[in-house]
């Protein structure tokens, strides 16, 4: 194996600290309170992003066909659990959008309704991809068939999952925001529904004057949409070896910010790199940019949404998202686009990068996976929002399906993701993104050719853990601007302006070990787009290190997850609230 991801030296790659976590043990409980302690639900979706909402919109479409079935429901037939303060939250994409899913999901509303409604922001018409050599430099390039857009919308998906909760209630879904799933119920072997987090507890657990315990919440099937690297889906996935025979997932990660720009910009563009990132193998960076117009029809802006992803495989631990945007921004390319513009919105989030082969097996007893939960993004050309409406509305048929049939298998829900489209086009770009992690130059050709032939070549490409990679401290900061506060920015000016509200004194919801070499905690460290975690300015230069973890400043993007953390569902209500991202 190449020498980025030689992990003979064990002590400075990330796996070698795993988090203190025992994911069966604690996210997992053993069967129901008893009848009268619990709240009885028909479906219960947890996660109201766009994934989740799509399913509940689709089963309550489903089930206002048919009033027998959902008399058999209860009073709530569909139920849905989402831990931000109002669903879109904790939504962040780029985000064009394939439309098919979403005017399948709403046959009544046309795209000219979806841009009144406030979650579009106008068609596809012209696009443009660049390579960028050196700072100063870009090169036009032919479009490659990934970054094909025409047609496609531009959205945001915190607003769209605003305007889907509407629906959802509308149509007689119960939404619990500020809710966070804490455990999974499982009995005699099927998942029955979930527990949701305790509020108001203190840094150390203790219970608070305003203390709430959490509640179990029974039902006939459940729904995992928490996105990317769920809670309660790493659960799921061990206790029902969901992985068992597929690749590792591996991850992006992924800093937006919106700007309101005096010209509109009349394409969406894409730039390859190299850079601001380092083309030597050695630091094992693959990532890409995109600038996407948004012009909003209610109020008449300008916006222009502009965000920098990175593969979570890199080796150099100065890597940081958001830094390299702040860096990106820097080029005369994008100078040109936001000079005499005002930042409006920042965010940052995850998102799974294995496609195909590192999907995990979608259903288990009682429940299924759907969205990122399940690993559907298809990250050469970084859409996901598609498959996840899809997905979704693919499960509430095979749930429905299921309980009207009054049988509690939904198997059939994984035939249905294979044949649809989400399986198809995940298939063709199945081996196109592995030959990447051996870097741009050598990886590149390898991966037009599986792009090009769509598919078609055989085998299975494997993927190599992101948390097994080597690190050491490298010179990707060097380029990194001084931020000055109008035009680039800090990682913590640009955290409160996500609307972030965690309680200074409530329970770390991050768990790390807190004493690693350097070169792991400058991994997190300069990693983390929050500033969670510091080092002390006093600690060694080399060997062992404490570990401070500021984790009220956590905008839950996930990545640590990924190289050897794990975060966990902080109280409901915690974390930012993103509004147009
Ligand atoms: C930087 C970036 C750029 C992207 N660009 C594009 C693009 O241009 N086009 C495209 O199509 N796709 C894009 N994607 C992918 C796309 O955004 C995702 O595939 C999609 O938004 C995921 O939707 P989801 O509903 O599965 O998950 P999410 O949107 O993550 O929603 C999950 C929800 O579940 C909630 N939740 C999680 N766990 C719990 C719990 N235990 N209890 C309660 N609530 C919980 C979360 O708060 C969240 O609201 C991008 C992704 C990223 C990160
Ligand atoms: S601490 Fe929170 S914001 Fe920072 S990397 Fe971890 S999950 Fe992301």
């Amino acid at each position: 194996m190449s020498s980025h991801n030689d992990s003979s030296n064990d002590k400075v790659v990330p796996a070698a600290w795993p988090p203190p976590v025992d994911s069966q043990k604690e996210f997992v409980k053993r069967g129901l309170d008893p009848e009268d302690e619990l709240i009885e639900v028909g479906v219960a979706i947890v996660g109201g992003g766009t994934a989740g909402l799509a399913c509940a919109n689709r089963l309550l479409q489903l089930l206002a066909d048919d009033p027998e079935t959902l008399e058999r429901l209860g009073e709530v037939p569909v139920a849905v659990v989402e831990k931000a303060k109002t669903c879109g939250g904790h939504n962040l994409s780029g985000a064009v959008m394939r439309p098919g899913p979403l005017q399948e999901l709403f046959p009544d509303l046309t795209r000219e309704d979806w841009r009144k409604e406030g979650f579009a922001f106008g068609e596809v018409t012209k696009e443009a991809v660049y390579l960028t050599p050196t700072s100063k430099l870009s090169v036009r390039i032919p479009t490659p068939p990934p970054f094909k857009n025409h047609g496609n919308e531009v959205i945001s998906v915190a607003a769209l999952a605003r305007y889907q909760q509407q629906q959802a209630e509308e149509a007689g879904a119960y939404i619990l925001t500020e809710t966070a799933a804490t455990q999974l119920i499982v009995e005699d072997g099927a998942v029955v529904g979930v527990r949701s987090g305790d509020k108001g507890r203190g840094k150390d657990g203790e219970p608070l004057g305003n203390f709430e315990p959490g509640t179990d919440m029974k039902a006939h099937a459940t729904v995992l949409a928490e996105g990317c690297w769920g809670h309660l889906t790493g659960a799921a996935i061990k206790e029902f070896n969901l992985a068992e025979g597929r690749e590792p997932q591996v991850w992006e990660l992924g800093v937006k910010e919106v700007w309101k720009v005096p010209q509109p910009l009349d394409r969406l563009i894409h730039t390859m790199g190299p850079w601001p990132l380092k083309l030597s193998h050695k630091y094992g960076q693959i990532g890409g940019t995109w600038i996407y117009p948004m012009k909003n029809e209610k109020t008449g802006e300008d916006l222009v949404s502009i965000g920098f992803v990175v593969e979570l495989e890199y080796a150099d631990a100065t890597t940081s998202a958001h830094d390299l945007l702040q860096t990106f921004k820097t080029h005369p390319l994008v100078r040109k686009i936001l000079a005499g513009g005002e930042r409006v919105a920042w965010g940052a989030k995850a998102l799974p990068g294995g496609g195909y082969w590192s999907m995990p097996k979608l259903s288990m007893p009682g429940a299924v996976l759907v969205g990122d939960s399940g690993g559907m993004v298809d990250t050469m050309a970084l859409k996901g929002v598609h498959h996840c409406i899809k997905s979704g509305m693919l499960a509430a048929r095979s749930i429905y399906a299921a309980l009207a049939r009054g049988e509690s298998s939904l198997a059939s829900y994984e035939q249905a993701i294979e044949e649809s489209s989400v399986g198809k086009e995940m298939w063709e770009v199945r081996n196109a993104r592995q030959p990447l992690q051996r870097g741009l130059l050598l990886g590149g050709p390898l991966s037009g050719i599986q792009q090009i032939t769509k598919g078609r070549l055989p085998g299975r490409a494997a993927w190599h853990r992101n948390d097994e990679t080597r690190m050491f401290v490298g010179k990707t900061k060097d380029v990194y601007p001084k931020p000055d506060g109008k035009y680039t920015f800090d990682k913590l000016s640009s955290v409160f302006i996500t609307g972030n509200a965690t309680r200074d004194d409530a329970p770390n919801h991050i768990r790390v070990q807190k004493r690693v070499p350097r070169e792991i905690a400058e991994t997190w460290r300069w990693m983390c787009p929050a500033g969670v975690y510091e080092i002390p300015e006093d600690a060694p230069e080399h060997g062992e290190v404490d570990v401070i973890v500021n984790y009220t400043n956590c905008v839950q993007c996930g990545a640590i997850t990924a190289k050897g953390g794990r975060l966990t569902t902080p109280e409901g209500g915690d974390g930012p609230l993103y509004q147009i991202v």
